[in-house]
């Protein structure tokens, strides 16, 4: 059992790293086109952006049905995957964008280093020049800003 649990554990930090790489290489690079709705004002409920959700949801559920029937470590991957995927959602959507009117204000230091970096990621609407690429760790906002004015040349 605990090694199941270190397998979902390491599998949740895993996918701080599969985000950050992904968000840096590939939504800010060939799938700019459908990322690029979450660096513009948001016209309806949705933005083509939401679409990621679904993309990531995908390994996660043939992951948890691997582990169910045939194989069950991928059970505990698949699983990280998925609360992973809840921990951005109520971090990226709920706390930083305020998609769902949510009405606490986070006062810790690593609640409010992260938001503003996601924010400052949001200083910068075009596919390049952007930072912090991360959600749920990023460097401190001084170093972020100063990355910003750098980019900015
Ligand atoms: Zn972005
Ligand atoms: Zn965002």
């Amino acid at each position: 059992m605990l090694a199941n649990l270190i397998l979902l554990f390491l599998s949740v930090l895993a996918m701080e790293a599969i985000a950050n790489i992904t968000h840096r290489y590939v939504m800010h690079g060939f799938l700019w086109v459908l990322h690029e709705s979450h660096h513009r004002p948001r016209t309806g409920t949705f933005e083509l952006n939401d679409l990621f959700a679904f993309f990531f949801s995908v390994p996660s559920i043939l992951l948890i049905y691997v582990g169910s029937y045939h194989y069950g470590p991928a059970l505990w991957v698949g699983l990280g995957i998925a609360i992973y995927g809840l921990i951005y959602f109520i971090f990226h959507d709920v706390i930083v964008h305020n998609r769902l009117a949510f009405p606490y204000k986070f006062k810790s230091a690593y609640m409010l280093r992260i938001i503003q970096a996601h924010k400052l990621h949001h200083a910068v609407s075009a596919k390049h020049g952007a930072v912090s690429f991360g959600f749920l760790y990023a460097r401190p906002a001084r170093e972020l800003k100063a990355e910003l004015k750098r980019l900015a040349g």
